[in-house]
C-alpha cells in the first residue's frame, strides 16, 4: 500500500492499549490518494486484502469510502500487541488520532476528520458503489 502523509508518529501504546476505541469500536478511513490509483481493479484488490467500502450517511447525504474490515473483535488488522501496520502504513485516519493519557481528549488535526476523508472520495463514488458493504 502506498501512503503519502506528513502526519508525524504520535503513538501512545500505553493509552491506546487501555482504551481501544479507535480499533475495536471502528476502523480508520483511507483517503483515495493512499491507493496506487482509484479503479475498479484496485478496489477489488483492496477488498480481497481486508478493506471494505462503507456507506456513511449524515445530513449532507450518503458518501462511500474505504476502511479496514471489522469482525466481532474489531479491526481485522488489530493484534494482541496492537496494529499490525507500522505507523507509516496505517490508514490515514488511524494516524490522525493524537492520543491523550486520559483517553477522552484525544485530538485530530484539522482537515483529517472522517467527513474530510468522505469528501476526498466524492469524485470516485461511481467506482466505489458496486463494492459497498452494508
Ligand atoms: S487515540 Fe485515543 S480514543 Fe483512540 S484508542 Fe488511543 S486513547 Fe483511545
Ligand atoms: S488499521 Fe491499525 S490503527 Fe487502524 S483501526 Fe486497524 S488496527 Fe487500528
Amino acid at each position: 500500500m502506498i501512503h503519502i502523509t506528513t502526519i508525524q508518529n504520535n503513538e501512545n501504546p500505553s493509552a491506546c492499549s487501555r482504551c481501544g476505541k479507535c480499533c475495536i469500536g471502528d476502523t480508520g478511513a483511507l483517503w483515495p490518494d493512499e491507493l496506487p490509483e482509484v479503479t475498479a481493479e484496485v478496489i477489488t484488490d483492496y477488498t480481497t486484502r481486508g478493506y471494505v467500502v462503507r456507506a456513511y450517511t449524515n445530513y449532507h447525504g450518503t458518501g462511500y469510502y474505504m476502511q479496514p474490515k471489522m469482525d466481532e473483535k474489531g479491526c481485522i488488522f488489530l493484534t494482541p500487541t496492537g496494529c499490525s501496520f507500522t505507523f507509516e502504513n496505517r490508514p490515514r485516519l488511524c494516524q490522525t488520532f493524537i492520543p491523550h493519557e486520559d483517553m477522552v481528549s484525544c485530538r485530530q488535526p484539522l482537515g483529517y476528520s472522517l467527513e474530510d476523508a468522505i469528501a476526498a472520495w466524492k469524485p470516485y463514488q461511481d467506482i466505489l458503489s458496486p463494492f459497498v458493504t452494508k
